[in-house]
């Protein structure tokens, strides 16, 4: 059986590993000929919008699904005509907007922080007049690990913002001082089988995703019941299957929902050891129409990204509970290389696992507040300026 994957990064090339254990073999669709994924199954490399290449991609297909969120609808569409794509274009659609986001999660009842269309320069003034200073301007569309927004915090940041990003669909969104930042990771079978992961508590700098615990310290049942609770009305308003990630920011005890991403999700890496069943094998098992997996958590779990560059390794790599994962791309600044998760059984072990790393432990001792000679968390959005969004993606 053989899967299409509309992407060939590292979320790719992990589909394509899990993808093995099942009897499933990966077909990757990626412009770059040096995509991770291609050393774990098939690799067309095309524009996502090449009709000819999708056509030969989508030959032999059980079903598709993607790895890369900005792959154009109309592909997934025009694929959809002929084989099950999964999740629906719908999801992918609606990720692709922040503002259709919102207003489908408001639509579902699903908390986010106050947000408003931005069309032109007087809207903003408006905007900034109702929902008060900070406030986040954001590009609508291919905004990714931070880029394409930039904080305003008081009121002659406002001219430059606009200029920075003008001339492309605009969401303006209060800044939530949050208490932390947590993702949900969900699966739906094709049966309508619902499972989640625990809530992951996630710490970004510049944008980017640095660290993930797993699960998230301190959650109160209630808020992972609120969490699910507000992922399943979206897997069942999209007749979803496959995974979802949900980011949320955590305000005095109250989910607020940043956004969805129609994949499997790099704040779900931890679940590779750290869970009985990864977010890789039970996004394949939904599609292909296989039982899901348990997704019970026996321990606890860190995921370090290795951004830029992959550090020297060689002392980590032969440590109990230590799992190097690299993506085997160039190095580029503020490009995701690698991860390492590291797992234990008990807060305590994973504390002294974490200190064995030296500085490749540090981030994620800093994220638990063990010692912060960085700031653990940065809740500023980076000023980022990508208004384009433009396809330099550091994938
Ligand atoms: P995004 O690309 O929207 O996920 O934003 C990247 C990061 O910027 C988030 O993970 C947050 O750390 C921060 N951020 C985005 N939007 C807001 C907001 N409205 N309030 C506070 N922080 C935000």
């Amino acid at each position: 059986m053989i899967v299409g994957v509309l992407g060939g990064g590292q979320l790719g090339w992990m589909l394509g590993l899990a993808g093995r254990a099942l009897g499933a073999r990966c077909r990757f669709l990626d412009p770059n000929p040096d995509s991770p994924a291609r050393h774990v199954g098939d690799h067309v490399v095309a524009r996502f919008d090449d009709g000819a290449a999708l056509q030969a991609f989508a030959t032999g297909l059980a079903a598709v699904t993607y790895e890369f969120e900005n792959v154009p609808v109309e592909s997934a569409r025009a694929l959809a005509s002929r084989l099950p794509v999964m999740p629906a274009p719908e999801a992918l659609a609606t990720a692709q907007d922040r503002l259709h986001e919102k207003e489908f999660f408001h639509r579902l009842g699903v908390p986010t922080p106050r947000y408003r269309n931005v069309r032109d320069e007087r809207d903003l003034l408006e905007t900034v007049v109702k929902l008060g200073l900070p406030t986040v301007l954001k590009t609508r569309r291919l905004g990714y690990d931070g880029r394409g927004q930039t904080l305003m915090t008081v009121a002659t940041d406002l001219s430059p913002a606009w200029e920075a990003l003008r001339g492309v669909a605009l969401i303006a969104e209060e800044f939530v001082p949050f208490d932390r930042e947590l993702s949900l990771i969900a699966v739906r079978g094709r049966d309508g089988d619902v499972r989640f992961y625990p809530l992951v508590e996630n710490h970004h700098r510049e944008g980017i995703l640095r660290v993930s615990l797993a699960p998230a310290p301190d959650v109160a049942p209630a808020l992972q019941a609120a969490a699910e609770s507000y992922a399943k009305r979206i897997l069942t308003e999209l007749n979803y299957v496959g995974v979802l990630a949900m980011e949320w920011f955590e305000r005095s005890g109250e989910l607020l929902a940043n956004e969805m991403a129609p994949r499997v999700h790099n704040s779900g890496h931890w679940t590779i050891e750290g869970a009985a069943t990864s977010q890789f094998e039970n996004h394949l098992r939904a599609l292909v129409g296989r039982p899901l997996g348990p997704t019970d958590v026996p321990g606890v779990a860190a995921m370090i990204n290795l951004i830029g560059e992959v550090p020297d390794l060689a002392a980590a790599e032969g440590s109990e509970g230590v799992h190097v994962h690299r993506y085997g791309k160039s190095p580029r600044p503020k490009r995701k290389m690698g991860h390492v998760t590291v797992t234990a059984s008990t807060r305590e072990e994973l504390l002294t696992r974490l200190t064995r790393l030296g500085p490749v432990g540090a981030p994620a001792l800093s994220a638990v507040g063990v010692f912060s000679t960085t700031p653990a968390l940065d809740p500023r959005p980076p000023e980022v300026s990508d208004a384009a969004g433009t396809k330099s993606s550091p994938r």
